[in-house]
């Protein structure tokens, strides 16, 4: 455990994260207009593909720019993409995710955190 490396989330982090979730809801929505300005099924797959590599994307911003706090034993930890993608998460007090630790291995809704940037101190 490296103190420091996650901080609580500000109002300011909260804004930037429904930005990009807002930015991803359009560009899915804008790009709907593919499905039928080409030839099916062509269109709906090309649409479906952007879906997929947009959810993925956005999964690992999350996973990058966010770590959790184990509600049992204070562990704070980061996740992979993948766990990102299919972990069950809600935005009740201050948001949680639900993961298993890496250190007590216990299943709960974690507390969401923020990554500090890595200033080079
Ligand atoms: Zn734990």
């Amino acid at each position: 455990m490296s103190p420091g490396r996650f901080r609580e989330p500000t109002a300011r982090d909260r804004k930037t994260g429904n930005l990009v979730v807002a930015g991803f809801l359009v560009g899915v929505t804008a790009t709907s207009g593919l499905v039928f300005l080409l030839d099916q099924p062509d269109g709906l797959l090309a649409w479906l593909g952007i879906v997929t590599v947009s959810t993925v994307l956005l999964a690992w911003w999350n996973a990058t720019h966010s770590g959790y706090r184990c509600p049992h034993c204070g562990h704070e930890f980061s996740i992979s993409t993948l766990i990102e993608l299919v972990s069950p998460h809600g935005s009740g007090s201050g948001g949680w995710k639900y993961v298993r630790c890496p250190r007590c291995d216990r299943k709960s809704r974690s507390r969401v955190l923020v990554r500090e940037e890595r200033t080079g101190r």
